[in-house]
């Protein structure tokens, strides 16, 4: 035991608490920012040091930290009712009625809905789904997922498992039966001379071959990130989901969309599947769907996948899958309201109206000669440091560059993140232009202060 309140912050978050994804290196320099409230796209720490969260939180805060009609939808449902589950033939009002609205907001017709806590498990949720399906039609071989390298799932050992993240082999993952494609990054994976649309053919021409090798009927889904989010935000190649949902289809083989990040506005449009132009077989969802005021994933299941499912559940009688808070009514009322603003709340309109000022913005600081590229969607957008532009050549990967260029920020009271070589923006719907500036002022002072 310790005297805890004469300790500093800092050392109380040392002492008692796990960093996950952290640069330990970077906590023994700098200590933990100890985070105590939010004004907007702002956060506050114990010292009263505001920095605007270019990371929305994980991706998730889009409506800001403080926005009072989620704080007011979350306190009216605790007081109505704080807590129920989705199961046992019962489930909440509001778990219906969010159903119902994501049913209508969804690409296809026929929606049907599985709650969860998160994105990890979301995942998790459609590969038991998938596998409960080749169990119930008597395909059981039908097991395997393909993913993308570079792509991110989650961190449970299956939604790990389609990762395609180097960092998960000292877990001993992936998982048998979880596959890897090339990654979909022109700039980095395209060889000499291969133009984007060639890049598009030959990653088609992969797929291709890994259904001929590993055979279709072995094949349970397809799931793909519209844009790569937490593998450096890699938007897909001209041409990419029109190439690879045709083999899909043909072979019988579900495209799954993994809109944890993409999902409700971040790319533009509530889908990033509609920003893409590709019709998805179930959708992975999470963060803004509570605009991170709760935490919550959803499984929207389509149609085709709907229909079987319902059909196994019956003969089998029970799909015996569940988390104790699955559909809890707090998050769904808060969901409710998370969607109501984004949709038509004007949030979505804003992603809008400030993409062509981001993309602006990043486009100036690629001019940087240590930026060897940006890329981005809708309020998605990374910038790659790069030792040598003209060779494209990485800097050494123990220099941790980009590390070094979010420490700044950091000190500029700006919060981004490193990722991989890569510096990420992702910042809230609630942007407005001048916030937006200052984002920009305040990475092109930590890239002038770097290199
Ligand atoms: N899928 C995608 C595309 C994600 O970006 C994330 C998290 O960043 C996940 C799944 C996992 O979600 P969670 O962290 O809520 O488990």
């Amino acid at each position: 035991m310790s005297d805890h309140a004469t300790d500093s912050w800092e050392a109380r978050a040392a002492a008692h608490s796990f960093y996950g994804f952290t640069d330990m290196p970077t906590i023994h320099d700098r200590g933990t920012i100890v985070v105590t409230h939010g004004e907007g796209p702002y956060v506050v720490d114990t010292n009263g040091r505001r920095y605007l969260d270019a990371n929305s939180g994980l991706w998730n805060m889009v409506a800001g930290f403080d926005h009072p009609t989620l704080i007011e939808a979350a306190k009216a449902q605790y007081d109505r009712f704080p807590g129920y589950h989705a199961f046992f033939g019962r489930m909440s009002d509001q778990t219906v009625m969010l159903s119902e609205r994501l049913a209508d907001l969804a690409p296809f017709d026929g929606a049907r809905v599985f709650y969860t806590n998160s994105g990890s498990e979301a995942n998790d949720t459609l590969v038991k789904m998938l596998w409960f399906l080749a169990g119930a039609e008597r395909n059981p071989g039908r097991r395997k997922i393909l993913t993308r390298w570079g792509g991110y799932h989650g961190v449970t050992a299956v939604s790990a498992s389609m990762t395609g993240k180097p960092y998960n082999s000292i877990f001993g993952l992936p998982l048998s039966g979880f596959l890897h494609l090339t990654c979909p990054h022109y700039w980095r994976e395209g060889r000499e001379g291969e133009s984007e649309a060639d890049f598009t053919a030959r990653l088609a021409q992969e797929l291709e071959d890994t259904i001929a090798r590993e055979g279709a009927d072995t094949i349970a889904a397809f799931v793909a990130e519209p844009v790569i989010g937490a593998g450096g935000v890699i938007p897909p190649p001209e041409g990419y989901f029109q190439a690879v949902e045709p083999i899909l289809r043909r072979h019988g083989i579900p495209l799954v969309s993994d809109e944890v990040i993409c999902g409700f506005g971040r790319t533009g449009a509530v889908w990033g599947a509609e920003t893409y132009g590709f019709m998805p077989d179930a959708i992975i969802s999470s963060k803004a769907l509570t605009a991170g005021f709760f935490p919550m994933g959803a499984v929207i299941l389509g149609p085709d996948l709907a229909d079987r499912l319902g059909r196994a559940v019956e003969e089998i009688e029970e799909f015996p899958h569940g988390f104790t808070a699955s559909g809890h009514p707090v998050g769904c009322a808060v969901a409710l309201a998370a969607i109501d603003l984004i949709a038509d709340g004007g949030l979505l309109d804003n992603v809008r109206r400030q993409t062509p000022r981001f993309e602006a913005g990043l486009a100036a600081l690629a001019e940087h000669r240590n930026i060897g590229e940006w890329r981005g969607k809708g309020l998605m957008g990374a910038l790659e440091a790069v030792q040598n532009k003209a060779t494209r050549t990485p800097f050494a990967s123990d220099l941790s560059v980009s590390e070094r260029i979010a420490n700044t920020c950091t000190d500029h009271g700006l919060i981004c993140r490193p990722l991989g070589q890569s510096i990420v923006l992702c910042p809230p719907f609630t942007m407005t232009d001048a916030q937006m500036d200052e984002m920009f002022d305040k990475l092109s002072t930590a890239l002038d202060t770097v290199f």
